[in-house]
């Protein structure tokens, strides 16, 4: 007997793959290897008309429906029981307009493919540190790039967005068309309707100078120190972060790195060596035992921070810090660094400020990072109880760090089903209900840290 998901498959260009199917595991299975999402149907959409013909079938068969384009942040949508998972990941399309400096992104697409469609013409994404992060995915939860402290966070350089709302209609929203849902989607995540393309401005930086700088971990402290110093008289041009780094001893890590621990300033400034002599003149003073800044295609800016490309089992956290002073360099250190026998494999005290701190006009939700300072840790469990102790000692480093924690939380980088208040000003998170509301008023719609209508 035919149910509604057999039958789904008949409305869609795309594939609908059900449990019991040969390729069940292979479909429902996320980037973040620690997600086990178990749900009802995955739905490998190909187009806005398959997109609406889920969510028909959702709403008449009283179904909830999430959707992915990668699964990085998977983990924080939860097991998704009686949910249709739709993964855009089939819904590759970019075009760049050069002239008006704009890229169009259909859902699926991933940074890597805007970067090096925007190369050619002079110009650059405010993309994720990682080249296979999903665009939308990343957009919607604000998007910090190695250009935030001059442009901002990539949701606000947004032009238009093309969405099926939760009661199935397709709609291009921008400033004069459903402004109330388009200031939802810029930064306050995937709750409100399923985004199907985005537009954005790409900004005219074609080379940067960048790169990464490393010294034995014993070392933690006074490179951490040097760095944090430095940061408090950096233009807005030069981003950074310093890292408490332990490599695994896999085969596939490269010689010099493999199984060693490290002390790491990584660095991109977006207008030339001068803006970054500041940083990097104190720490090139330090002897660092490895020195790979220099100047780079800014499409290049994807492989600085070396993250995993393939999927991977993690988990972790964020921390969001008002200031970072001499102190708190030491408690991180204390917790994550030398000694400490910290499970994390990469802990970051990244600089904000500069224009993270300035609400542009017409900002979406999210128009500032309400902190100077943001520290991210993330471990990848080995054993069944890894992820246990990750988590806890992300917990202890939280509790080390309370005296600077800032009173909200940054989306992207929350990796564990949070309750979205955290991210937004008690006014907005108010305003986004109502939103959610009125685009989703069944609440058809299940996001990374959901929100109920
Ligand atoms: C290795 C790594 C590096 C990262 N680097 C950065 C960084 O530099 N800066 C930064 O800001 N963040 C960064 N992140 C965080 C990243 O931006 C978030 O995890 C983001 O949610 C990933 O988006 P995705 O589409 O790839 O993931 P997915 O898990 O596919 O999607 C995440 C969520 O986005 C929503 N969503 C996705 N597509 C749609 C859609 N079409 N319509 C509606 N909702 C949708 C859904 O709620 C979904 O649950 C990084 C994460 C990792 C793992």
């Amino acid at each position: 007997m035919s149910s509604p998901l057999t039958e789904l498959r008949r409305h869609l260009t795309g594939r609908v793959v059900l449990p019991g199917d040969p390729d069940w595991d292979d479909a429902r299975r996320a980037w973040n290897l620690l997600s086990d999402q178990h749900p009802a149907a995955v739905a490998l959409c190909a187009s806005t008309d398959d997109v609406r013909a889920v969510v028909a079938m959702a709403n008449e068969h009283d179904l909830r429906v999430s959707v992915q384009s990668t699964g990085h942040n998977a983990t924080a949508a939860g097991p998704l029981t009686d949910t249709v998972l739709v993964k855009t990941s089939a819904m590759r399309e970019v075009s760049i307009d050069p002239g008006a400096r704009r890229a169009r992104a259909e859902a699926g697409v991933i940074w890597s493919e805007v970067t090096e469609a925007a190369a050619p013409h002079g110009l650059a994404a405010l993309a994720g540190s990682a080249p296979d992060v999903g665009v939308v995915g990343y957009t919607l939860g604000g998007g910090m790039s190695w250009m935030a402290r001059r442009y901002g966070l990539a949701a606000n350089h947004v032009t238009a967005i093309e969405v099926v709302t939760g009661d199935g209609r397709a709609v291009r929203v921008d400033h004069e068309h459903e402004p109330e849902l388009f200031w939802a989607l810029r930064g306050g995540g995937g709750g409100f309707a399923i985004v199907t393309a985005m537009e954005f401005a790409l900004v005219p930086v074609a080379e940067v100078v960048a790169g990464a700088m490393f010294w034995p971990w014993e070392r933690a402290e006074e490179v951490l120190e040097t760095w944090r110093r430095a940061t408090t008289e950096l233009p807005d041009t030069v981003d950074s972060l310093a890292a408490l780094i332990q490599v695994p001893p896999l085969p596939e890590m490269p010689e010099p790195f493999r199984g060693r621990s490290f002390a790491v300033v990584m660095a991109a400034a977006s207008d030339g060596p001068d803006s970054i002599a500041g940083l990097l003149e104190p720490l090139r003073a330090l002897e660092p035992e490895m020195d790979m800044v220099g100047p780079m295609p800014a499409a290049a800016l994807g492989q600085l921070k070396m993250d995993p490309e393939e999927p991977v089992p993690a988990t972790g956290g964020s921390v969001l810090l008002t200031d970072a002073t001499p102190e708190t360099v030491t408690e991180l250190v204390r917790v994550a660094g030398p000694g400490s026998g910290s499970p994390l494999l990469q802990v970051e005290l990244r600089h904000l400020g500069g224009a993270l701190a300035r609400r542009p006009e017409d900002a979406g939700v999210v128009g500032t990072v309400e902190g100077r300072y943001l520290v991210f840790g993330v471990g990848m469990p080995m054993g069944p109880d890894g992820a246990v102790a990750i988590d806890a000692h992300v917990a202890t480093m939280t509790d080390a760090l309370a005296r600077w924690k800032a009173d909200r939380s940054v989306m992207n980088l929350t990796e564990h089903s949070t309750a979205p208040r955290a991210f937004f000003a008690p006014g907005d998170y108010d305003r986004l209900v109502a939103v959610k509301r009125r685009y989703d008023p069944d609440d058809r719609l299940v996001a990374s840290h959901p929100m109920t209508s």
